[in-house]
């Protein structure tokens, strides 16, 4: 982990408020990022992937969002994919794609369409095997990183079920068009995509065709859940590390601002906010690594605790940096943008009250 954190740090560097502000993280950091492993860090050796537990994995995933949450949510996007490819694909599915997962390519998962938010069951596109081929035709909205990616893994009805399918981006009949203006994470590359009769190898299609479409979405989105949730433990340290720093150095009413009361407690709330995020992403990896029966529902409370932490907790960064941090290019600003979209995303804060309250209905008597 110590050496891909290093890596990280140095392919971030400094430049996270620019690629913020541009809207863009340069082609050649996201390739990078891919060639060394770093945006599917779980992936084994054997695919030239890192061979990360979920634990370690989070790790990196916190730095990551520590440092820059557009490229956190890269990662987040080709750990499903790769996590996707691993479960439904075949053996020789997973030797075609997983090292290219690791070796510079990018991906984008694409589930989301207008008329299908929450409500994946709402899914229009539809993808069918057709002889020696399968067939794609829907349209995908805010997909996270399409505006870099080489290949999608687009889910969509097949049949009485559903099925997953890696389209690359320059297959005829695919149009990615660019999301302007999102409100955060604006480096992340979201992208709506159009997918007009697009005719590829059978091949394309993941082994886990005409499965219920529950099992297939949840199986991506566990993963995603957990990728998020340690992306906003990250958020948070910065945050509070930004926090700190400042209260120390301001002195207004003739001392630091550590030193009055109410901005003290803004401190001692981000760092219960920062640790119990943690906790919750510590306990639902454990689950993950050791393939515990827990992991589905740990991971949707890890989610919902660490984005709302991150949104109180990137809200009263702002507060105490005040007009320091109320500003586009400051850390603490993006965070505050970036740590709101985090509630909405792979399952949004009230989907995930549902799910959990569906969980304490079927523990109980
Ligand atoms: P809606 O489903 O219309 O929901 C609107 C509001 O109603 C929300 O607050 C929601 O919580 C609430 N709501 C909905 N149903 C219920 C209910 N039953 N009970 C109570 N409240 C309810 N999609 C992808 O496929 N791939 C990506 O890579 C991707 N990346 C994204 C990145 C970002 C930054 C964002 C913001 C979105 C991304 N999305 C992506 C889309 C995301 O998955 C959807 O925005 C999300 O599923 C919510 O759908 P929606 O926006 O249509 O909201």
């Amino acid at each position: 982990v110590a050496a891909a954190r290093a890596a990280l740090t140095e392919l971030v560097g400094d430049r996270a408020d620019e690629w913020d502000r541009l809207g863009r993280i340069p082609e050649p950091v996201v390739r990078e990022a891919s060639r060394r492993g770093l945006l599917c860090a779980q992936v084994g050796p054997e695919y030239g992937g890192a061979g990360l537990d979920s634990r370690d994995n989070g790790e990196l995933t916190a730095h990551a969002g520590s440092l820059c949450s557009s490229l956190r949510s890269l990662m987040t996007s080709q750990g499903m994919a790769a996590w996707t490819v691993q479960r439904f694909g075949s053996a020789e599915q997973r030797r075609t794609f997983l090292p290219r997962l690791t070796g510079g390519e990018v991906v984008g998962v694409a589930f989301s369409e207008p008329e299908a938010g929450s409500d994946l069951s709402r899914m229009g596109t539809e993808i069918r095997r057709d002889g020696d081929e399968v067939r794609i035709r829907g349209s995908k909205i805010w997909t996270t990183g399409a505006a870099y990616a080489d290949l999608l893994a687009v889910f969509g009805t097949f049949g009485d079920g559903a099925a997953v399918v890696l389209v690359p981006t320059d297959a005829p009949g695919v149009r990615v068009e660019r999301l302007a203006d999102p409100m955060g994470c604006r480096a992340a590359g979201h992208a709506d995509v159009h997918l007009d009769d697009v005719r590829l190898p059978a091949g394309r299609l993941l082994g886990g065709a005409g499965m219920p479409l529950a099992m297939l979405a949840t199986s991506a989105l566990t993963y995603g859940r957990l990728s998020v949730a340690w992306g906003c433990a990250g958020i948070l340290r910065a945050c509070l590390d930004a926090t700190t720093r400042h209260a120390r150095r301001r002195v207004q009413f003739g001392k630091p601002l550590a030193e009055h009361q109410l901005i003290a407690r803004h401190l001692a709330e981000l760092t219960v906010g920062e640790q119990v995020a943690r906790r919750c992403c510590e306990f639902a990896s454990a689950c993950w690594d050791e393939g515990s029966p827990q992991t589905g529902t740990q991971t949707v409370l890890a989610k919902y605790v660490a984005s709302r932490e991150a949104v109180k907790g990137a809200a009263a960064a702002v507060q105490v940096l005040a007009s320091r941090g109320a500003r586009d290019g400051h850390p603490v600003a993006r965070a505050y943008r970036d740590a709101k979209l985090m509630e909405i995303i792979e399952g949004s804060t009230e989907i995930s009250q549902l799910l959990l309250a569906e969980h304490a209905l079927s523990e109980s008597m």
